[in-house]
């Protein structure tokens, strides 16, 4: 059995060997991968949309910057979900209808304003509201004619 066995791994699986260069081929695929990620992330630091304007790197900045956008759209309506939000200015966690940081003193203004007319979220409380609608079914705000 052991040399059946044995006699199977030379002739149509890895030896031991080949097994070893496949482990170092990952791992260098893995550093490569790390080392131009780490390239990109300062590449994406010391440039803007602007800089990189007419160069092949633009539509790249933009992706970025999109993912960026409803990446801290999507934590903040989480935290809305929850009833809390984040202070943009300090990173402070407090409860929704608040209208100050207890932490900073930043004033707050409604927490979805910016998104309310385009996505038809309520700018209190970030639920969804169908169009037309003149009230938040979910926190009683008054949605004044947006459309
Ligand atoms: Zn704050
Ligand atoms: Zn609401």
């Amino acid at each position: 059995m052991a040399m059946f066995d044995k006699k199977a791994g030379v002739s149509s699986g890895a030896s031991p060997e080949e097994m070893e260069c496949d482990r170092r081929l990952g791992e260098l695929a893995r550093q490569r991968a790390d080392a131009i990620t780490q390239m990109g992330l300062m590449f994406f630091a010391s440039n803007t949309p602007v800089s990189v304007a007419d160069t092949p790197f633009a539509p790249y900045m933009n992706t970025v910057m999109e993912i960026d956008k409803q990446t801290a759209f999507l934590e903040k309506r989480k935290l809305a979900l929850r009833g809390l939000r984040k202070c943009e200015k300090c990173g402070n966690i407090l409860v929704l209808d608040s209208a100050f940081c207890n932490k900073c003193g930043e004033k707050f203004g409604p927490l979805f304003a910016a998104e309310n007319a385009a996505q038809h979220l309520c700018p209190q409380c970030g639920a969804s509201y169908a169009d037309g609608a003149a009230f938040c079914t979910a926190c009683g705000y008054r949605l004044n004619g947006s459309v």
